[in-house]
């Protein structure tokens, strides 16, 4: 058996522009999906996949370990930054789709699982609107208390929010006293058995992230996510070591050695690995190892198109440490339309139930895939009052 072609397909999706992998075989019919989903970055990334193709083509898709250690290894160059690691990740994806459907089985039974009846989904608020996720002004704690609301009624047990305004590296109270308003709103909507998580995209400084951390103490966070930049292992640890609130991060590590120094630092209580990102499966299962041996739980980034979703979850039912994953459902009002999904999400609880079907169960429909081309993301350019600039 070999690799005939690798091709990408762009899907536009509004905010982001999802970008499928197809790695086509000889055998009549045979092909898996990835997705190498990476905004901002659309034309790199199908320029990547096409460097990375001529190391492929004509090669045996099933020697998947080979093949990653080809693509990460050769051409001089290693496969960690995050174009080429999300080229990779998308074409490694696709291999396991493959490798699965050789089998007859769900990736995850690959891997010797299922090793959980469900998994436990996580929304954003809004549900993937970006204007209600990355836009709710910081000022406004009741239209945070009323998208959290919203969630619950949709049947999650878990959301997450941007609850933190935006600070240059040292601010004053009104900031905290804003993020402590935002997430005192929620918690005293939603009550205390739904988890509320809150992501700070990496904005504050160490000295800001831990302020907002301590402020948000009493109010029971499910995790904290990325209080600072994640370069800044000292700061991770610094923040992590003076709150009981668990600190997630790593959806920006695209390497297996960026892990180990994390872990290592003690950096977080739960890796948010990116499957599209880190180098797919065969990356994500050595991650999950390593987090394994520091028991540090697992909890995928996952805010792209419905590939990366079914990756996730066939990767959570086969990782012990796996706790929960993140959704995005109302992005595009199309987003069931470009897919057949071969798990099933229960309203109540938005948990999901294993996939019955081989490989990652699902099927792309390329025709409606083709009714969204690509477009231009929309900038987001990000500045301070005084005009410095700001991380998105
Ligand atoms: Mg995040």
């Amino acid at each position: 058996m070999k690799i005939v072609a690798i091709e990408t397909l762009v899907c536009h999706a509004r905010m982001r522009n999802w970008i499928f992998v197809k790695v086509v075989t000889d055998e009549d019919g045979l092909y898996g999906w990835g997705e190498a989903t990476l905004e901002w970055h659309t034309r790199s990334i199908v320029g990547a996949v096409e460097d990375l193709a001529q190391l492929l083509i004509g090669e045996d898709p099933t020697r998947i370990e080979h093949l990653w250690q080809v693509m990460y290894r050769q051409h001089f160059w290693h496969g960690n930054g995050i174009v080429r690691a999300t080229a990779i990740s998308g074409i490694d994806i696709a291999l396991w789709d493959i490798a699965g459907k050789i089998a007859g089985v769900p990736c995850s039974k690959l891997w010797g699982g299922p090793v959980r009846d469900f998994v436990r989904t996580y929304a954003h608020l809004g549900g993937g609107r970006m204007e209600d996720f990355y836009e709710t002004d910081a000022g406004d704690a009741q239209r945070f208390a009323d998208l959290a609301l919203e969630a619950v009624e949709m049947g999650f047990t878990a959301f997450k929010a941007m609850a933190v305004p935006e600070t240059m590296a040292l601010e004053g109270l009104k900031p905290v006293r804003y993020a402590e308003a935002n997430v005192r709103a929620m918690r005293e909507a939603v009550g205390d058995d739904i988890d509320i998580m809150v992501d700070c995209h990496a904005r504050p400084s160490p000295a800001m992230g831990l302020r907002f951390g301590q402020a948000l103490e009493p109010y029971g966070l499910y995790f904290f996510e990325e209080p600072c930049w994640p370069e800044s292992l000292e700061g991770l640890a610094r923040i992590r070591a003076a709150l009981t609130t668990p600190v997630a991060t790593g959806e920006r590590l695209t390497h297996l050695a960026a892990f180990r120094d994390l872990f290592a630092a003690g950096g977080a209580d739960v890796c948010q690995l990116d499957i599209t990102h880190c180098g797919g499966f065969t990356a994500a299962r050595h991650v999950a190892s390593l987090a394994e041996a520091h028991r540090v739980a697992l909890a995928p980034h996952n805010p792209q198109g419905p590939v990366s979703t079914a990756a996730s979850l066939e990767f959570g039912f086969s990782q012990p440490s796996y706790v929960i994953c993140e959704t995005v459902h109302g992005d595009v009002p199309w987003r069931q339309d470009v897919v057949r999904e071969g798990f099933v999400t229960e309203p109540d609880g938005r948990i999901v139930r294993p996939n019955t079907k081989p490989g990652l169960g699902i099927e792309l429909d390329e025709t409606e895939i083709a009714k969204h081309p690509f477009q231009q993301e929309l900038p987001q350019r990000s500045f301070h009052a005084d005009g410095s600039v700001l991380d998105w």
